[in-house]
């Protein structure tokens, strides 16, 4: 058996792999935080902003500063705290930063999936990009991250940038509009930020104020608080903005056609962000209200799967009355927790090691057990065993969002291989999940909590606002080995440059001969490797 390990100064990140013990099985890619304000440490505020982004990444950190000269930059494996010290901190001076969080995926952790990427147009302009979000394509070209290069679509936007004449704004007008795909991206020059979002706004992006000069952009708003800057509005869907010595402009590049992802409010952002208007604990504890409605259960406590599952539980036990109590604790001062594989026993393992069931709260209960969410079940069938360990007499399990049968193509890690909603019925998977009664939010419900907007919710219904890749064909995944190659070898490029990639000169030409390389190839058999779509 192996045994699970706490993340500590001593841990070797990029040896081990990654298991969030927190989430069954969605994962959101990043979070990004970008500042401009002058009199400001900006890698610092960038830091600050990162750490309350933590929860949307925990594989990789990097942070790249401006000082209106030069772009430096800084990232490793691990949490934010254990890549950036103050002595790392110091050696990022200047007004402008643009930092980002990685999540970690299936694949081994490798330091070529470190963001910010930097490039260099052909008029050497530098710029240093963080991306959230997954690009189906880029000028055409294929680019649905692979598992083995899961950077590569965006490594492709660096590399389709870094192949246009003049400054870094033109080469964003130039290339943004014929991007297929979710993206909300951050883009530091040595002393401007931009940031842009798809026309669908998938993933979230907002905007902010520290002093009347200073600007953020920030994943969620709760970034933004936490460094005191004061939120302005989020960015539009289809919209560019450029922070600058002229303060703020923005531009439209897409007409909006707003589908943002519903899943930021079910689990992924922080109860104290707002999204859309809304406080993410509201949008839950109104989910939670709806659920105890539509799917009342017999039970004398109301428990909450901690943390993403509290607010949905508590609105679940003001609607029915039934009272609610902390019957699973969560220990907040265990670290990430690191297991060399994802077995079901390394599972078990790491979730023990965060969750602990309160015996006194649950011993002869019915327990209605809430969660924000139920994609592989197998948190959910381990949480379950554990109430019934301590006496629990019954276990109800109520989900406030609706059943997840489809993947997601736009940013977050939902494959359609292991989801149980996709093949199973209602009483199969409480028979799964070892539980005695399952129940699911309705879609309308869930709509609802969230403001009743149009958005996103393809994972939930399979109808997705673009046209998306139906499946992983063998062709698909052989063509996408190819470009992966490819990727690696700008990746080459860059890392035998390092920072030298940041100037204009020899090295740049290097890397931009490697763009071209790896990009005319791909491009010519195009046709060949589009997948089938729906
Ligand atoms: S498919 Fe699901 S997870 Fe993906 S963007 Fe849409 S709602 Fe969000």
């Amino acid at each position: 058996m192996q045994g699970g390990v706490n993340a500590g100064p001593n841990a070797s990140p990029v040896e081990v792999r990654w298991f969030q013990v927190a989430m069954e099985g969605a994962g959101e890619r990043c979070g990004l935080f970008a500042i401009r304000a002058k009199g400001h440490p900006a890698a610092e505020l960038t830091f600050n902003g990162l750490l309350a982004l933590q929860h949307r990444g925990q594989e990789s950190a990097g942070i790249v500063s401006g000082d209106g000269v030069r772009l430096l930059w800084q990232g490793g494996m691990g949490l934010v705290r254990q890549v950036f010290d103050a002595s790392v901190l110091v050696s990022l001076p200047g007004y402008v930063a643009v930092g980002h969080v990685r999540y970690p995926t299936g694949g081994v952790a490798d330091e070529g999936n470190i963001q910010p990427l930097v490039g260099s147009t052909r008029s050497g302009h530098q710029f240093a990009l963080a991306h959230n979000g997954n690009l189906l394509t880029v000028n055409g070209l294929d680019t649905f991250a692979a598992p083995e290069c899961p950077t590569a679509d965006t490594h492709a936007l660096v590399a389709a940038l870094s192949m246009r004449s003049g400054k870094v704004v033109d080469a964003l007008r130039a290339v943004l509009p014929a991007v297929e795909g979710a993206y909300s991206i951050a883009v530091a020059t040595e002393s401007e930020i931009y940031a842009a979002r798809d026309r669908f706004g998938f993933r979230p992006l907002c905007l902010g104020q520290v002093d009347p000069d200073g600007w953020v952009v920030a994943s969620e708003t709760a970034a933004m608080d936490s460094i005191g800057a004061r939120f302005i509005r989020e960015v539009s869907p289809g919209e560019l903005v450029a922070i600058d010595a002229n303060g703020l402009h923005a531009e439209r590049l897409a007409v909006s056609e707003p589908r943002p992802c519903v899943f930021e409010q079910v689990y992924f952002a922080r109860p104290d962000s707002l999204i859309g208007g809304v406080r993410v604990a509201d949008a839950r504890r109104a989910m939670g209200a709806a659920l105890a409605q539509e799917s009342p259960a017999r039970a004398s406590v109301v428990v909450a799967v901690p943390e993403t599952g509290r607010a949905a539980a508590i609105g679940y036990a003001e609607a029915s009355g039934i009272p609610y109590a902390d019957g699973l604790v969560r220990d907040s001062r265990i670290g990430r927790t690191f297991i060399r594989s994802a077995s079901a026993t390394d599972r078990q393992v790491a979730i023990r090691l965060k969750l602990s069931p309160v015996p006194e709260v649950v011993m002869g209960q019915r327990v209605a057990l809430v969660d924000d969410s139920l994609v592989r079940a197998s948190t959910a069938k381990i949480v379950i065993g554990m109430l019934r360990s301590v006496g629990a007499a019954e276990v109800h399990l109520r989900v406030a969002s609706p059943p997840v049968r489809w993947p997601c193509f736009f940013g977050v890690d939902i494959s359609d291989a292991e989801l149980p909603a996709r093949q199973h019925t209602l009483t199969e998977i409480a028979r799964l999940v070892g539980a005695d009664s399952l129940g699911y939010l309705s879609l309308p419900s869930m709509t609802n909590a969230v403001g009743g907007g149009p958005v996103c919710a393809g994972c939930f219904t399979g109808e997705y606002p673009v046209r998306v890749p139906l499946a992983k064909p063998p062709e698909s995944a052989g063509a996408r080995l190819g470009l992966s190659r490819h990727i690696r070898l700008i990746r080459s490029v860059s890392s035998a440059s390092g920072t030298a990639l940041l100037h204009p000169g020899p090295a740049g030409k290097a890397l931009r001969a490697a763009v071209r390389a790896a990009l005319s190839p791909a491009r010519r058999s195009h046709r060949d490797r589009i997948p089938p779509v729906r």
